[in-house]
């Protein structure tokens, strides 16, 4: 057996956004003695394949459509005409930095970072195979936290679907391919089809209902799903499923799906031929080579780690957060649980409850517009306190950036409000909101439901003219 080279306080297996938290948090605040062990690229899913290149590439989409715009505010340009393969050498480059910023600021807190595989060998004690190929060594710690994520799920049973890519080789390409693919119905599927659409690529989703995004409120998954359909991009609603991908021509290279060719044959018969196909299915737990057989702990039906509110496993001293633990999947959410655990396991007796509320949890969709969300839903709220106990306050509307449209596409740009009230104080239980600026807006409103602000709050507070954002305060 490899031998024991290190005990630390605390060890965090994941150096994404949640174990970054955790581990910063109890190393640089309260001086525990602390190793991240990583096995990919520092940072994890949000820099290197998630949050960070899907916002900057919508930020490059987000220029086609305003250059859109400016033709109606007299501007006068051809065609949107661009290098995409420019953009992403720089969204790589950006992304470099941010993997060398995550790497010095656990070098400055004082935490060991190892590039290598860790498993369990017994409750305490981890074996790593270091990344470099050398030897094998021993580590242990009183306190374990397990924040390895999630990976984007292929479906099983599928012949061929090995021939589809998933989010994580979507930010690999670097030529744009005429026509692409996309399977799912939630945030992935909803934001890369957008973007695609955006900057001239023929983009089809395929879902399973009539909408897509439908754990979010009736109204924001209606009002997107047909507006999807108005900016031109394919929404194949009820499908009936792919049966089989054939690939009829590979790829040059993964970057380039420009000559590559899949036949999509669907249950009913139908048949499709597409540069790309993309699964956006969801994510599963990323509990492979954990070794978690050789240590009893709970795992739910779905594979993740199964916590309590601290984010306890079953095992003392051993803790999960983030995807891995099948919480709310948010960047975000992630980041604040790993901080209040080191809190709680670090810091002064004052720390000792901390946890993190998993209420009313903000959320953005970087859909085109992009919408947002907290709390409850107003089918979520009539389930939960009966219909005679809500009210709901909505708008829709065209913001002003649209008056110069003409009048038959201003009508298409949607802007659309509901407060979800719960009686009879108007506790504002849940806020939904779609339309151009919503990613921003939504941050402070979270805020205020967080708060547990009510309609009346609202109302109190003097609106901001003129703006979209004003309407929420106006509301009747
Ligand atoms: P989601 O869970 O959001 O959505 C996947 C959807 O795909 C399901 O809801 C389901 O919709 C549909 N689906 C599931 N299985 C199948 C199937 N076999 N065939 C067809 N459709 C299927 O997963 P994503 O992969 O989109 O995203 C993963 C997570 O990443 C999200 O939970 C989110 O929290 C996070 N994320 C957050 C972002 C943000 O904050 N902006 C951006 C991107 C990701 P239905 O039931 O309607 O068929």
């Amino acid at each position: 057996m490899a031998p024991v080279t290190k005990q630390y306080d605390y060890i965090v297996i994941g150096g994404g956004s949640g174990g970054s938290g955790a581990a910063r948090r109890a190393s640089g605040w309260y001086g525990a003695k602390t190793a991240i062990i990583d096995a990919g690229v520092s940072g994890g899913c949000c820099v290197n394949v998630g949050c960070v290149p899907k916002k900057m590439t919508w930020n490059f989409a987000s220029i086609a459509e305003a250059m859109k715009a400016g033709k109606h505010y007299g501007y006068k340009f051809g065609e949107p005409d661009f290098d995409f393969t420019s953009f992403v050498e720089k969204r790589d480059a950006r992304i470099k930095v941010l993997n060398g910023a995550y790497e010095n600021n656990w070098a400055k807190e004082g935490i060991d970072l190892i590039h290598g595989t860790a498993t369990f060998i017994s409750e305490h004690e981890m074996e790593v195979k270091p990344k470099d190929g050398g030897e094998a060594f021993r580590i242990t710690a009183p306190h374990i936290t397990i924040a390895t994520g999630s990976y984007p799920t292929k479906p099983e049973g599928i012949k061929g679907s090995e021939y589809g890519i998933t989010s994580d080789e979507y930010f690999s390409i670097k030529h744009l391919p005429k026509k692409m693919v996309f399977v799912g119905g939630g945030y992935i599927a909803v934001e890369l089809a957008g973007v695609m659409n955006a900057i001239g690529v023929e983009s089809h989703i395929f879902i399973r209902h009539n909408t897509f995004l439908r754990k979010f409120d009736p109204m924001l998954q209606e009002t997107l799903t047909k507006h999807y359909e108005e900016l031109g991009v394919h929404v194949h609603r009820n499908h009936p499923g792919i049966k089989e991908v054939i690939q009829v021509k590979a790829a040059k290279d993964e970057s380039d799906p420009r000559e590559k060719e899949l036949k999509l044959i669907m249950n009913d018969g139908s048949e499709m031929v597409t540069n790309e196909l993309l699964w956006a299915i969801g994510r599963g737990a990323e509990t492979r080579g954990l070794g978690l057989e050789n240590i009893p702990i709970k795992l739910d039906e779905t594979g993740h780690i199964v916590v309590d509110k601290y984010q306890n496993t079953n095992i003392d001293g051993i803790y999960s957060l983030g995807d891995v633990s099948g919480q709310v999947e948010l960047t975000p959410v992630a980041i604040a649980a790993g901080r209040l655990l080191g809190n709680r396991l670090f810091g002064p007796p004052e720390h000792k409850d901390d946890h993190l509320d998993y209420e009313r949890i903000p959320s953005v969709v970087f859909s085109h517009p992009e919408c947002g969300a907290t709390g409850l839903t107003e089918p979520q709220a009539i389930e939960k306190y009966g219909k005679e106990n809500i009210k709901i306050y909505q708008t829709k509307f065209s913001a002003m950036y649209y008056d110069v449209f003409p009048p038959e596409e201003k009508k298409k740009e949607p802007t659309q409000f509901k407060l979800v009230c719960k009686l009879p104080e108007e506790e504002i239980v849940g806020l939904h909101i779609l339309g151009k600026g919503c990613d921003e807006m939504m941050q402070g409103f979270g805020v205020a439901v967080k708060m547990r602000a009510t309609k009346k709050d609202f109302d109190s507070c003097v609106a901001i003219h003129p703006t979209s954002a004003e309407e929420l305060v106006t509301m009747r």
